[in-house]
């Protein structure tokens, strides 16, 4: 069986979705394709969504794990967010957002500088989480010219890291991979260790690693020097990189080492926000840490409209002011910039999350952790690890080694073919196994989706034999 494709994720036979399928194939190029199908691929065909649950091409029911990319928070098919994009749009579909404004696009400005930590009091919306950190980018290059430091520019980023598909968010990605085919701008990105305590060296306890992590980030600044460094960028945990969640007090730690050599901390919340660890923000309410600047996307609209944007530090924006070049031009816009539909459509999420759905995610995370740890018990598992609800089941080829390497590469996508047929989808990542349902999940629909996976990992297992 090992090396022979797993059938159900290529769709040949998505059935009722043919005609949709078909037309895929002869004009969509979707999105992360290979070279060998490009534009003629047609990946799940999903028909509809509904709470945690979508319906693919063929009818069947299946639990969202991944809940779309991360984003569907509240869930889908949710009456309140489809009558506030439909009011919006019928009030106001658009305003040209530099030289006017719009009321939803304050509003929620003004609840999201109240969740924000420290003196993060203003908002730069954009189309979702890549244009998102590239507006972080382009503002801190914009911030050191205008103080009139034109050297300090390098960027510092990690290994595992996914921050965007632009050109400047897609060269700090740190994820085999993203960068064996494509180009990037690698002359102004230095990538550190991924803060993974799982693959830390044999031997070093997870103290020592950070300790090491910290370090290495020392080091690299006093190579390099600070004034060549204008910032750094983290995801409080990396999420496609596999749910990193970093040793304890790491972050507090690089924090620190930020704002003694004057590099500007980026944290990257386009995952981590509105909810998935129980907070609107995590930067300051779950790792203690006050950023100069956050990135947000996909759950500020639960994935019903794009969205994102770049929360500010008020301190940042009084040195401009202050700069001796009142006239420099922060010349960067979005068309979409401020989008009312998507600001009346967040402001009604925001309404859902703070309504009751943030405290059930806080206090049903320990339930999900719990119960997909015990997957550890198959031999196929090296480690299930998350926080909130997020979670990854990394596979291994042997667990005294947790060797990865000579594991059939296909092991995440066998695993979620399975599974699909048992009722759930998961998001493979190689060898690993995504989780991050729709905030709203139950004790028994966690149930349900750890019972299929143990399952379909056991079937897994089967065909690897
Ligand atoms: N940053 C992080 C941490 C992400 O996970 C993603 C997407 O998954 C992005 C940025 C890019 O966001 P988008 O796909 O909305 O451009």
């Amino acid at each position: 069986m090992r090396g022979e494709m797993v059938a159900v994720l290529d769709f040949e036979d998505t059935g009722s979705g043919d005609e949709a399928v078909d037309l895929a194939r002869r004009h969509l190029i979707q999105p992360w394709p290979t070279a060998g199908a490009i534009g003629a691929e047609a990946r799940g065909l999903i028909g509809e969504g509904d709470g945690i649950y979508i319906t693919d091409g063929k009818g069947r029911r299946l639990i969202d794990g991944p809940a779309g990319m991360w984003c569907i928070n509240v869930g889908h098919r949710r009456e309140e967010l489809a009558r506030a994009m439909y009011d919006q749009a019928m009030q106001l579909s658009y305003n040209t957002p530099w030289y006017t404004m719009n009321e939803p696009s304050a509003m929620l400005a003004q609840r999201l500088a109240a969740h924000a930590p420290g003196d993060l009091s203003h908002v730069f919306y954009t189309t979702g989480g890549s244009t998102a950190v590239e507006t972080a980018l382009r503002f801190m290059q914009f911030y050191n010219n205008a103080r009139g430091q034109p050297e300090k520019k390098l960027i510092l980023s990690r290994g595992g890291a996914y921050h965007g598909s632009t050109y400047l968010s897609a060269s700090l990605n740190g994820r085999p991979r993203d960068r064996d085919w494509m180009d990037g701008a690698d002359g102004l990105v230095v990538k550190l260790t991924a803060p993974n305590p799982f693959r830390r060296p044999a031997g070093m306890s997870v103290e020592a690693f950070c300790d090491f992590l910290v370090d290495e980030f020392r080091d690299a600044v006093r190579g390099i020097g600070a004034e060549k460094i204008g910032a750094f960028i983290a995801e409080p945990v990396q999420a496609s990189g596999g749910v990193i969640v970093p040793p304890e007090n790491y972050l507090k730690r690089v924090r620190e080492l930020c704002r003694a050599n004057d590099l500007l901390f980026i944290s990257d919340e386009v995952v981590t926000a509105f909810g998935r660890l129980g907070h609107v923000f995590a930067s300051g309410d779950v790792f203690g840490i006050e950023p100069d600047m956050i990135t947000f996307a996909k759950g500020v609209t639960s994935g019903y409209f794009p969205l994102g944007g770049l929360m500010v530090s008020e301190r940042l924006l009084e040195d401009l002011r202050r700069s001796n070049h009142p006239d420099a031009m922060f010349a960067h816009g979005l068309t979409y910039s401020s989008h009312p539909v998507g600001c009346a459509v967040a402001l009604k999420n925001l309404d859902l999350l703070e309504g009751g759905i943030l405290d059930h995610a806080r206090k049903i995370a320990p339930y999900f952790q719990a119960r997909l740890k015990t997957l550890e018990e198959l031999p196929l598992v090296g480690e299930v690890r998350g926080m909130g609800l997020m979670a990854c089941v990394e596979c291994v080829a042997d667990r005294e080694s947790n060797d990865p390497l000579q594991l059939d590469r296909q092991v995440g996508s066998r695993i979620d073919a399975h599974c699909h047929e048992l009722g759930l989808l998961v998001r493979p990542l190689i060898n690993m196994c995504v989780m991050s349902p729709p905030l709203i999940i139950t004790k028994d629909e966690i149930d349900d989706m750890v019972t299929i996976l143990r399952e379909g990992i056991s079937r897994t297992m089967e065909d690897l034999r």
